[in-house]
């Protein structure tokens, strides 16, 4: 499982060509694992993706155990503040899916241990289900949670053909070797009129422009690639998905922290002294005194995630 990670070079994803520039390199700044990494711009469709990158077989090196998204059930988070930030984080989800589908059949790629689903399920307007290739995760979710959650990739998984209403992908397609098949299966999965539903490192960021190669969208190398809403557009079109319109829902400050720390952390170091203001960046005092700020961010769509809706062609 995590034997030593080795790279490969891949052409583009998106639309095959070899050819590309390199843009830039770094380290993995989240979880201090040993390489260098480096973001390369596709010379025919202007993907960014990032190239050499850790091969499928080897890439469970840099997701070690500790790796935020396979956390446990919000009930059991201990801190009180982190558990109402996650359940705030769930409503906001809930309500921007259930604006344009009230409820239905409900699948959720990459769903880690299953909160999001476990939530969904609750209001009782939802029939949910999830994939999720981390063993431990998946069993996590359906043991504690009692959650029915296939532990493979989407493109092994048997599951009926336009079946659902509501696809959801939560920072999960930037992680993905084989993006575009993915994204055909969860089309083909999808009713007439169904919803696929996504969130992506959002490019158009102020803080990617304000912080470059420290942005935490980057997050490499556990990030593959970084398409923008109009390259995902195009892809999604020929799955015979049209893109509806893309929102920011949750998550601005917290991104803002993550790359606070990583541009603290590689100009003025690990110290005592960084790790005493990010604490305090992080307070609820401090949080609320740049609540406007970060409001009017998420409301022009240009906070660190973006939250793409598009949906399949009726018929
Ligand atoms: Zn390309």
């Amino acid at each position: 499982m995590t034997s030593e990670p080795v790279f490969e070079s891949a052409a583009c994803t998106f639309c095959g060509s070899g050819d590309a520039q390199p843009l830039f390199e770094g380290p993995d700044r989240l979880l201090y694992l040993p390489g260098e990494f480096r973001v390369v711009r596709c010379a025919h469709c202007g993907l960014l993706r990032q190239d050499p990158r850790p091969t499928p077989e080897t890439i469970a090196f840099y997701y070690p155990p500790e790796y935020e998204p396979y956390s446990v059930a919000i009930d059991e988070e201990p801190s009180r503040l982190r558990r109402w930030d996650r359940r705030y984080g769930m409503r906001k989800r809930q309500r921007a899916i259930e604006r344009r589908c009230p409820g239905g059949r409900l699948l959720d790629v990459g769903c880690a241990t299953g909160n999001f689903l476990y939530e969904m399920a609750r209001t009782g307007h939802w029939q949910v289900e999830g994939v999720e290739p981390n063993a431990k995760a998946a069993a996590y979710g359906r043991e504690h949670l009692g959650l029915t959650i296939h532990a493979d990739e989407l493109t092994n998984v048997e599951l009926p053909a336009a079946a659902y209403d509501v696809i959801t992908m939560w920072n999960v397609l930037e992680h993905l070797h084989a993006p575009v098949e993915n994204l055909q299966a969860a089309a083909r999965l999808l009713k007439p009129g169904g919803w696929f539903i996504f969130s992506i490192p959002n490019l158009a960021s102020w803080e990617r422009r304000l912080l470059g190669k420290y942005w935490m969208g980057w997050e490499l190398p556990r990030h593959l690639l970084y398409p923008s809403a109009g390259q995902m557009g195009t892809q999604l079109r020929k799955m015979g998905l049209v893109m509806v319109d893309w929102e920011c829902l949750v998550g601005a400050y917290p991104s803002f922290l993550l790359s606070l720390r990583f541009w603290l952390e590689s100009t003025a170091g690990r110290t005592r002294w960084t790790q005493a203001f990010l604490v305090l960046s992080g307070s609820l005092p401090v949080r609320l005194l740049n609540a406007p700020a970060f409001a009017l961010l998420t409301r022009l769509n240009r906070a660190s995630l973006i939250t793409g809706f598009a949906r399949a062609e009726g018929r």
